[in-house]
């Protein structure tokens, strides 16, 4: 059978996410056909998972325009711009919607395992860009089908693949045989059977993000209530206190996002959590109760806790991707034209200019990595972002290059200046020139488990991470 000619065929979407959804509006309003494979058994299955989370995004800034031009005509109502979502919110009132307008289009239960070129290996040159894509779906009964694709936008994010304990990026010894007391979430301490796992417990809380400085916040909030008492938390981080440990703070544009920051920040100084800085973990080892007890690559062994968060960053399954030509950078794993602007290394003020197409491509045309796996490894994705990503991809594929270039947004800067290899060198910092506030400003807590730490390389984390 002769295949369909190439422009026939759907683009291929991979994730119902925030990114994936608004790249099938975007599509759409293009005239082209979006087929969004989701894993997931609903639309959002990864937002939804956080559903507890309140997002530092005001509902103004985590809804696609062309989105909301799709919504419109069903009578949706965009919720109070200035309000702040759940995770939940997000996925009930804004991605679900989504999903229901876009229809058949969005296949649930439909699990990307590979994509290549229809009878090209990664090898193969010859005719490589007029083949149509192949993508293969297991579907959730089981069954497997190939998909025919004109280009691919793989919008799956990093969710699934969270980074591990151990402080050179592999599982930490011992980590893997101690699941029954980690997580690699933050807890619902709403949540009666969380709640009972938390409280009046002693907790490590391994990374250095938003994610970790919701997750101290938290527990602080357990251990001041009535069912909290004895609740006590251990937060683990590689580098050293400096003034940009909890984030930008009131510097930070997006206000909820610096208020993450100062409320770790409360529950260090108010005693609710020890701080144990310059700490690489290297093994979790068991005490005789079952207890675990975090052991540094310095040898330092940590007071035993009842439970570990490991919340450490995310990085991005490639695993189905291998027989496509990508360029990503060596250390984020992100697009290497991207990666320099995301690049925790070397990155000020967190102020990456918006960007789509151009920054997204590979040596493979018509594949697009966007939203939240765009960043590989890299830190504070921002869903405005993915938006913009999506926007110009949409337009490059069909082939209004003006609009694929133009620049539609402006991001807010996180009030964090200087690369992380500076974040322990406050003078050097300030030396780099980024001109943002605050410049970095070494504190001290009144914690006695805070030590003296050597300069740290890049955080890992995601958004929400490391
Ligand atoms: C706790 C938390 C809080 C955040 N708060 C904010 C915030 O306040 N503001 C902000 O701008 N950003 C925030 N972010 C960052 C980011 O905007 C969100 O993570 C957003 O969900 C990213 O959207 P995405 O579509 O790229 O990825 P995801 O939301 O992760 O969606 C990817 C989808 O792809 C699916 N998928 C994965 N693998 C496959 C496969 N092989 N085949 C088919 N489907 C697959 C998943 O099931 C998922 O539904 C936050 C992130 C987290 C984790």
């Amino acid at each position: 059978m002769n295949a369909p000619a190439t422009t026939e065929l759907p683009v291929v979407v991979i994730g119902a996410g925030p990114a994936g959804l608004a790249a099938a509006a975007h599509l759409l309003d293009r005239g082209i056909e979006p087929l969004v494979l989701e894993a997931g058994p609903t639309a959002g299955a990864a937002v939804r998972e956080w559903s507890h989370v309140r997002l530092f995004s005001t509902w103004g800034e985590v809804v696609d325009p062309a989105a909301e031009k799709l919504l419109a005509p069903t009578g949706w109502t965009r919720p109070d711009p200035a309000t702040y979502p759940s995770g939940g919110d997000w996925a009930d009132f804004y991605l679900q919607p989504l999903a229901d307008v876009l229809g058949d289009r969005v296949r649930t239960g439909a699990t990307v395992t590979g994509v290549s070129r229809t009878g090209r290996d990664r090898i193969v040159d010859a005719d490589r860009e007029q083949q149509p894509f192949v993508v293969h779906v297991a579907h959730a009964g089981g069954r497997e089908e190939r998909v025919l694709a004109r280009a691919v936008i793989d919008a799956s994010g990093t969710w699934a693949t969270p980074s591990p304990a151990g402080g050179s990026g592999l599982p930490a010894l011992g980590e893997k045989g101690a699941v029954d007391r980690i997580t690699y979430r933050v807890p619902d301490l709403e949540d009666p059977t969380a709640r009972a796992r938390y409280a009046g417990r002693r907790t490590a809380v391994i990374g250095s993000g938003a994610s970790a400085f919701t997750a101290l916040a938290y527990l602080a909030d357990l251990a001041k209530s009535d069912d909290g008492a004895g609740t006590k938390g251990v937060w683990i981080l590689r580098r050293g206190m400096s003034g940009s440990t909890f984030g930008g703070g009131e510097a930070d544009q997006l206000p909820a996002r610096g208020a993450l920051g100062l409320a770790a920040k409360a529950a260090v100084e108010d005693g609710h959590a020890d701080a144990v800085t310059g700490f690489r973990t290297e093994a979790i080892e068991r005490d005789p109760d079952g207890r675990l007890i975090v052991v540094g690559e310095d040898g330092r062994r940590l007071d035993p806790v009842d439970e570990v968060i490991v919340l450490t960053g995310f990085r991005p399954d490639l695993s189905f991707l291998g027989e496509l030509r990508l360029g990503l950078d060596e250390r984020l794993q992100a697009p290497v034209a991207l990666a320099p602007l995301i690049d925790p290394n070397q990155h000020s003020c967190g102020t990456v200019y918006p960007h789509g197409h151009r920054e997204l491509s590979h040596p493979e045309q018509g594949v697009y990595l966007v939203g939240m796996k765009s960043y590989g490894r890299a830190p504070t994705f921002l869903a405005m972002t993915g938006y913009e990503q999506v926007r110009s991809v949409a337009a490059a594929i069909a082939g209004d290059l003006d609009a694929a270039d133009r620049v539609e947004l402006t991001l807010p800067e996180t009030g964090v200046c200087g690369g992380a290899g500076l974040f322990d060198a406050p003078d050097a910092a300030r030396a780099d020139g980024g001109g943002c506030a605050p410049a970095p400003q070494l504190v001290r807590l009144g914690t006695p488990a805070v030590v003296a730490a050597p300069a740290e390389q890049a955080p890992a984390g995601g958004c929400c991470g490391s």
